[in-house]
């Protein structure tokens, strides 16, 4: 036994090899040391239940395969045929051309950020961007931070420390990734003041539970789950009424941050950032890259008194935003001052893409799938916790398991495992890939993918 493990090569002699020494070229010596070193403790383990030793020439063959899969670059494209257009696994919204080119030429050079060209003095890197949304919004004042999560909970520490901030029993809520209403009130140092019941609230159990410890209303969005039948709950403009009588802030976390009228297509009412600012509220919470289609981002609009208080808190520096989102932010915003968001924003020409449109690519890639395949209606969804439940009618190819003689898991792996990535869903054991949510650029690296699973007859 003991012998076998001298049949291990030393750490040296694997260096040594050609394969290797040309990764120390590339890389750094120690990072190609370490892999080499984990690469022999495998083979040790190994060796250790009874396997053979491996040669020298396999162990430096691993190691070449351990340097490519760690230090690839990183992340890949992948082709999002699931049909859900908010995909938060995949990176939520794809952004504009524009959007990109705003974030290469931030990240490019340097860029008048924080200075003022005309004075030549130093300027407000939220100048510009505020004055965006604001236009997009109505909104007399705004500030961007890094996502929406830390929008809230700076909204919240600015305005309601120390204080009682006063929820709806059905809106102390989960988010997603741990984003909890009742949780996060606490870090910002609130208190949790729960009103009414989980399926009904109203204005007046607002009013009843304000008191001198108030410090806020504040209202979520329901964006990931829906409750039906008897319920109730106050609108916006209630909820001011209710705040302005008693002089508390109401504050609106819409989630989503969708500018345009969810339902010319066929979607449920999604509430808007400009109803909010039109009904009152003192500030309003909402996602760059959810149902606004551009980058990650928290979106703070409202009333100049209460943004002037937030910019001016410690944590506001903290969640202070990075330059590139800044820029690609700016450019997304300009698609909707300029009338242009279902023709520019990726995620609005994917919800309003006209379905003969979608049938005739599904037809398209049909072409090459052949046999085995069917053009099918399906269902795209809105994802990313945006209109829970909401569908849209689209056009997916289905691909025949039985025809090409594999099970639908690994139609998807193998599509999954392409050096271009398609992910598709099953649906009725049947692997589908739904046209909406697939760029028209990708078409025909999905014809390809298609080509590569028809078997060698
Ligand atoms: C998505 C969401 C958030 C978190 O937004 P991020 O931009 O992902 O941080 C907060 N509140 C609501 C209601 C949401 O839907």
């Amino acid at each position: 036994m003991t012998s076998r493990f001298r049949e291990i090569p030393s750490v040296n002699q694997v260096l040594r090899q050609r394969k290797v020494s040309d990764l120390i070229s590339e890389y750094s010596h120690d990072s190609i040391v370490e892999l080499v070193r984990d690469e022999l403790a495998a083979a040790r383990q190994s060796v250790a239940s009874g396997g053979e030793p491996p040669s020298l020439d396999s162990i430096s063959s691993s190691v070449t395969k351990r340097a490519d899969s760690r230090w690839k670059s990183w992340p890949e494209t992948v082709i999002n045929a699931t049909g859900v257009i908010l995909h938060t696994n995949l990176g939520r919204a794809p952004l504009s051309d524009e959007s990109i080119e705003a974030a290469s030429v931030a990240a490019v050079g340097y860029s008048d950020l924080e200075f003022d060209l005309e004075s030549g003095k130093r300027g407000s890197r939220q100048a510009h961007i505020s004055q965006l949304v604001c236009q997009a919004t109505g909104a007399e004042a705004a500030l961007v931070v890094n996502n929406n999560a830390s929008a809230v909970m700076l909204g919240l520490a600015a305005t309601a420390a120390g204080k009682e901030v006063i929820v709806s029993r059905g809106e102390a809520v989960e988010i997603g990734g741990g984003f909890r209403i009742p949780d996060v009130l606490r870090q910002s140092g609130a208190t949790l003041v729960e009103v009414g019941t989980t399926n009904r609230t109203y204005a007046r159990d607002f009013e009843a539970a304000i008191s001198e410890n108030t410090g806020a209303i504040l209202s979520v969005h329901a964006s990931n789950f829906r409750v039906m039948g008897f319920t109730h709950a106050p609108t916006t403009a209630e909820l001011v009424e209710v705040g302005d009588r008693n002089d508390v802030p109401v504050l609106h976390d819409l989630g989503s941050g969708c500018l345009l009228d969810t339902r010319p297509y066929g979607l449920a009412w999604e509430p808007r950032p400009q109803e909010s600012v039109r009904a009152g509220v003192a500030l309003g919470f909402f996602s760059g890259d959810k149902l606004l289609g551009g980058p990650q981002a928290g979106i703070i609009v409202g009333k100049r008194e209460y943004v002037d208080v937030v910019s001016a808190h410690p944590l506001a520096r903290a969640v202070r935003i990075d330059k590139m989102s800044m820029a690609s932010l700016s450019a997304t915003m300009l698609h909707y001052i300029r009338d242009e968001p279902t023709e520019k924003v990726p995620i609005w020409r994917m919800i309003s893409a006209p379905l003969d449109e979608l049938r005739a690519r599904a037809s398209a890639w049909n072409g090459s799938a052949g046999l085995w395949a069917e053009v099918v209606e399906s269902r795209a969804a809105i994802g990313g916790g945006s209109l829970p439940g909401e569908t849209i009618e689209s056009f997916a190819l289905r691909l025949d398991c039985g025809a090409l003689g594999r099970s639908a898991e690994s139609i998807l792996t193998h599509l999954r495992q392409r050096d271009q990535p398609v992910i598709g869903r099953i649906e009725d054991n049947h692997v589908l890939l739904d046209t909406r949510t697939v760029l028209p650029a990708q078409d025909r690296a999905v014809l390809s993918a298609l080509q590569s699973l028809i078997p060698d007859l």
